[in-house]
């Protein structure tokens, strides 16, 4: 598909650019440009355009404001030593978006289409991707019904966009840990969305969030749904135990967890480290248990956003407890270390993890 190229006409100077990369926060600086493909039920996609980051135009009667047909993807641009960018595991985040477009009944977006508008943003905004350690360009692909119709039924119009902003540390640095706050709220049942990237999911996570930060803890964690018994994740993260025996276990893809490229990414590094994971239910009175006897030496939090965090601290409604020593531990610094060097080239990318786009 040929993409249309419409240059931003005042694009942030060098020096403003410049200031904004030195601390680039996360979510709030964006790039100058945008990509938007359109799709009809009759012309498929069509119109592909890079343009100047602006506000859109949509009908009120959009189908996305009314029943939030939504899906997102969130993947890295890491600046290498030698100046050039590369993405981690672009495909499976292609891949991720249809499986969500599915469960959203939304049209697919072909895998080199996905890639393809990356590297179209890319080639006109690559100086928005950051060199310090610890940040890069955080890349925000998205689909939106835009049919402007009140009933329900999937849309026949739809808008695939890509924008994008720099990103430093997701948690206020200086945490050396994070601490959770275990909802009673349940963040996805059986048979409802919670293995797709909704936006939907995100909104129903708003208000246990708001509980977890106003009891002064960092992020909320969400137990299943059924027998609100066994451990499923955070509001965007995955999570991991490790053991004292060298035994590590992350909870399975059993349909109402997200299926985390980073999650996937650590199980293959973990196990190549010699350690031995399995995919497996984990209850929170057993995480307890097992912190409390020392069974349990770290956990940790794993997402594109936040990298890896290690988890210091669990509360509830029955007291809390304390993993390891409420710090971050030897496997979880050390796996981090070993993505990070991976994801920013500093390492033998012996995976095919790593696509250079610029
Ligand atoms: C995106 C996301 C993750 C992490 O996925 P990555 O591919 O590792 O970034 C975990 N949980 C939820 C709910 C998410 O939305």
């Amino acid at each position: 598909m040929q993409f249309e190229h419409i240059p931003h006409p005042s694009p942030l100077s060098d020096a403003e650019r410049e200031a904004i990369l030195a601390n680039p926060g996360f979510g709030t600086n964006f790039t100058d440009h945008m990509v938007t493909i359109e799709w009809t039920d009759e012309a498929g996609w069509h119109d592909a355009r890079v343009e100047p980051r602006a506000p859109i135009q949509l009908d009120p009667a959009a189908a996305v404001l009314h029943y939030a047909q939504e899906i997102f993807e969130g993947l890295k641009a890491y600046r290498h030593g030698d100046g050039s960018i590369a993405l981690f595991r672009p495909d499976q985040n292609a891949r991720r978006l249809n499986a969500s477009a599915d469960r959203l009944a939304m049209p697919h977006v072909p895998e080199d289409l996905f890639i393809e508008a990356i590297r179209q943003l890319i080639a006109v905004d690559g100086a928005w991707v950051p060199s310090a350690e610890g940040s890069s360009l955080y890349l925000r692909p998205f689909m939106i019904a835009t049919e402007a119709f009140l009933g329900v039924r999937p849309a026949k119009r739809y808008k695939f966009m890509v924008i994008a902003g720099p990103a430093g540390n997701y948690f206020k640095s200086g945490a050396p840990a994070v601490s959770l706050w275990i909802s009673d709220y349940t963040r996805a049942a059986p048979g409802g969305t919670g293995a797709a990237k909704c936006g939907g999911n995100y909104a129903a996570s708003l208000v246990p969030t708001r509980e977890a930060f106003s009891r002064g803890h960092d992020q909320v964690l969400f137990l299943d749904a059924v027998e609100h018994k066994w451990v499923e994740e955070l509001g965007g993260m995955n999570v991991f135990f490790a053991f004292d025996d060298g035994r590590v276990i992350t909870p399975p893809l059993t349909g109402t967890i997200l299926p985390g490229i980073t999650r996937d990414s650590l199980i293959q590094l973990l196990r190549e480290e010699g350690l031995e994971v399995s995919e497996e239910a984990y209850s929170i009175d057993q995480w307890r248990a097992d912190a409390e006897s020392g069974k349990l030496v770290e956990s940790f939090a794993c997402g594109t956003a936040a990298v890896v965090t290690p988890i210091g601290k669990v509360a509830g409604h029955d007291g809390e407890f304390t993993i390891g020593s409420g710090g971050p531990g030897q496997l979880t610094s050390k796996v981090r270390e070993r993505l990070v060097a991976i994801q920013r080239g500093t390492t033998a990318d012996t995976h095919g993890w790593v696509l250079t786009v610029g």
